[in-house]
C-alpha cells in the first residue's frame, strides 16, 4: 500500500467516523496523508469520548526496571543494551530490586514495568524466581517482559509458549507491556532488528497471553524509515488481534495502545534519520485513536515528546498519560528523558483541561489520598 490520491474526500471519511463507523486501512491512509490536522483531532476526540469519560485522564504510578542491560539481540535502534562481554553489563540484585519496590510503594506506586535485555546466561528458574520475588514476596504488580524475552524463556524451559506464560502468571506475572513491537511489518523488522523475530512471533506471544486471560498493551515505535502505510499495516494487525480477543470473550486483550517516536541518539542511526515532528506525532496518534476503535485507551507519550506535546495529545484522542516514570533507562540512554512527580502530573493534566485519576497497570482505579 503506497501513497494514494484521495479517491474519497477526507471530510467524508471523517463524517463516517463521527457517525460511529469503522474505517478501512485505505481510508486511514487517506486521512493520514490528506486530512486537516485539526479535523483529525476533532474526530479522534469524538472516538475517545465514546469510549471514555469526557473529563478524566488517567496515569499509573510505576517504575521502569531494566533487570539487565545485557542483550544478545543487538537491535540497531537500541542505545540501552550492552554485549555480554561488556564491563558495563549488570543484572540487578534482589537487594536493588527490593529498594526500587520500596521506593515505588512509598510514593503510592502500584507496579513495576520490568524488561531486560535478553541475557544469554540467565536460566528459566531465574525468571520464575524474579517474578515470584517481586509479586509474591514484595507484593507489587509485575507488568513485564517483551515477546522476545518470553520466547527466550520458552526455549529455556523447554515448554510451549502457553505453558511458559501460565507458569509465569502463576509465579506472579500480572500483564505484558507489549514491548518490541516497533513496526509490525516484516520488511522493516528485518532491517532494524533481524534477530528479534517476525510479526507472527510477536503476535503469537500476545495472542497466547490473551488466550490465558492476561492483559497486554499494544505499542508502536515509529519514525525508523517506515512509511505511513507501514504504520497503518501495524495498526491493522493490532486491531485484528484485538477483534479476536474480544470475540473470545475472556478478559485477555490489549488494554491500551501507546506510540512513541524512535530516539536515534547514541545509536547507529544518529544523524541519519529525522525525528518525527510534533505535528507528525499528533497526526499518527489521532489516526491510531480513530482506527483502533476496539482499543479502550490510548496513551500520550509525554516522556518522549515533552510535556507540552504530551498535553496536546490529550486533545488528539489520548485519554491516558501512561506512567509517572519514576525511573526510565531506555529512552534516557538515547538522550531523551522527561520525568515528573505526582503533583506535576496532576498539574499537567489539569492545565490541559482534564481531571487526573490514578490507575493501576490494568486500568483499575487506585484510590490515593487527595484523589
Ligand atoms: S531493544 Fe531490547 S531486544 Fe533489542 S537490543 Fe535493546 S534490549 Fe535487546
Amino acid at each position: 500500500m503506497e501513497h494514494v490520491s484521495p479517491s474519497v474526500e477526507p471530510a467524508l471519511i471523517l463524517d463516517s467516523v463521527m457517525a460511529g463507523k469503522r474505517i478501512t486501512e485505505a481510508e486511514a491512509l487517506i486521512l493520514a496523508q490528506h486530512a486537516d490536522l485539526h479535523d483529525l483531532g476533532i474526530a479522534a476526540r469524538t472516538v475517545r469520548n465514546r469510549l471514555n469519560d469526557l473529563q478524566r485522564v488517567s496515569y499509573v504510578v510505576d517504575r521502569n526496571v531494566n533487570y539487565t542491560n545485557i542483550c544478545q539481540i543487538n537491535c540497531s535502534f537500541c542505545a540501552f543494551h550492552v554485549q555480554p562481554s561488556s564491563s558495563n553489563g549488570y543484572v540487578l540484585t534482589k537487594e536493588e530490586l527490593r529498594r526500587k519496590v520500596e521506593e515505588t510503594k512509598s510514593v503510592g506506586g502500584t507496579g513495576l514495568l520490568i524488561q531486560g535485555g535478553v541475557h544469554p546466561g540467565l536460566s528459566w528458574d531465574f525468571y520464575l524466581d524474579l517474578v515470584r520475588f517481586l509479586n509474591h514476596e514484595l507484593g507489587i504488580w509485575v507488568h513485564g517482559f517483551s515477546p522476545i524475552e518470553i520466547r527466550k524463556m520458552a526455549e529455556l524451559s523447554g515448554q510451549s509458549l502457553r505453558k511458559t506464560l501460565e507458569d509465569l502468571r502463576d509465579a506472579g506475572l500480572g500483564s505484558l507491556p507489549g514491548g518490541g513491537a516497533e513496526i509490525l511489518v516484516d520488511r522493516i523488522r528485518r532491517k532494524i532488528s533481524p534477530k528479534k523475530g517476525d510479526v507472527a512471533a510477536w503476535l503469537e506471544v500476545m495472542e497466547t497471553a490473551h488466550e490465558i486471560g492476561m492483559m497486554t498493551t499494544g505499542t508502536m515505535m515509529f519514525g525508523i524509515g517506515e512509511s505511513f502505510s507501514d504504520r497503518i499495516e501495524h495498526l491493522r494487525v493490532l486491531r485484528e488481534q484485538q477483534d479476536r480477543a474480544i470475540q473470545r470473550g475472556g478478559i485477555g486483550r490489549h488494554t491500551a495502545f501507546a506510540a512513541w517516536p524512535f530516539q536515534a541518539g547514541h545509536t547507529p542511526w544518529e544523524g541519519k534519520i529525522l525525528k518525527p515532528t510534533d505535528v507528525e506525532y499528533l497526526r499518527t496518534i489521532s489516526i491510531a485513536r480513530i482506527y483502533l476503535d476496539n482499543f479502550h485507551h490510548i496513551q500520550s507519550s509525554w516522556v518522549t515528546m515533552g510535556h507540552k506535546v504530551g498535553q496536546l495529545a490529550l486533545h488528539y484522542g489520548c485519554d491516558d498519560m501512561g506512567s509517572l516514570m519514576i525511573e526510565e533507562n531506555v529512552v534516557s540512554s538515547a538522550g531523551t528523558s522527561y520525568s515528573v512527580n505526582r503533583a506535576e502530573m496532576d498539574r499537567m493534566i489539569r492545565s490541559a483541561d482534564f481531571d487526573p485519576w490514578q490507575r493501576d497497570n490494568i486500568y483499575r482505579p487506585v484510590l490515593a489520598e487527595g484523589h
